[in-house]
């Protein structure tokens, strides 16, 4: 079986991820590596703060490794909170305060188009590689719907009349830009010959 870590220490994440990589891919969390570390996200953009989480496993344990780093994007905010998205109404990382904080700027705002990208950052035999995904939709009144996690309450995805809240968690893998990314670095996995821990 190929194992690869994903670097991350959000659960959420982790279990989407599984959910689609696995059986076909091993994969291993940081907390199974004893690693609790709080790894630093300090770049401005979703590549640099990917790239900076899978560089910091690699060099702390030598294994080949990925990492992902995501943000909401909402247009008529220019694009924020974007990188900011874990804190963008503080500190805590609090999903409650930072939607009500997204609410609260845009008002009755009649443009509420967003996106949801994850960009993955992949180093294999030391080499590095981003995969990209991608989903459009808009930003809801108010928020909707209990599961997921993050901005999932006022995200409603194109084509549909519910948020990603109101999804179940199968629903919300197939379309989410951590799943489309999440497919691109599987169809590259399964193209290379060699993926190694
Ligand atoms: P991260 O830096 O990739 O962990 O993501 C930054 C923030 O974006 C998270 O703290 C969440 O608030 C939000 N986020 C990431 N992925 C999702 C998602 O799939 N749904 C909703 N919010 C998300």
């Amino acid at each position: 079986m190929k194992k690869l870590v994903f670097a991350t220490n959000n659960a959420h994440k982790l279990k989407e991820v599984k959910a689609i990589l696995e059986p076909t891919f091993t994969i291993i969390s940081l907390s199974e590596l004893n690693c609790y570390d709080d790894i630093p996200e300090t770049a401005d953009t979703l590549d640099g703060n990917a790239l900076l989480k899978a560089q910091y496993i690699f060099e702390k344990f030598g294994l080949d490794c990925f990492a992902d780093d995501t943000g909401l994007e909402i247009d008529a905010l220019g694009g924020e909170p974007g990188v900011y998205s874990a804190r963008y109404a503080g500190e805590e990382n609090c999903a409650t305060q930072n939607m009500c904080k997204v609410l609260r700027l845009l008002g009755d705002n009649k443009n509420r188009k967003a996106c949801f990208r994850t960009v993955i950052a992949l180093i294999q035999n030391g080499e590095t590689r981003y995969f990209e995904g991608r989903i459009d939709g808009n930003i809801a009144s108010q928020q909707r719907g209990e599961s997921g996690f993050g901005y999932d309450p006022i995200f409603v995805p194109d084509g549909y009349l519910v948020s990603f809240a109101q999804l179940s968690a199968e629903e919300k893998n197939t379309i989410s830009h951590r799943a489309l990314a999440v497919g691109k670095l599987t169809d590259y996995l399964q193209q290379s010959k060699t993926v190694a821990v």
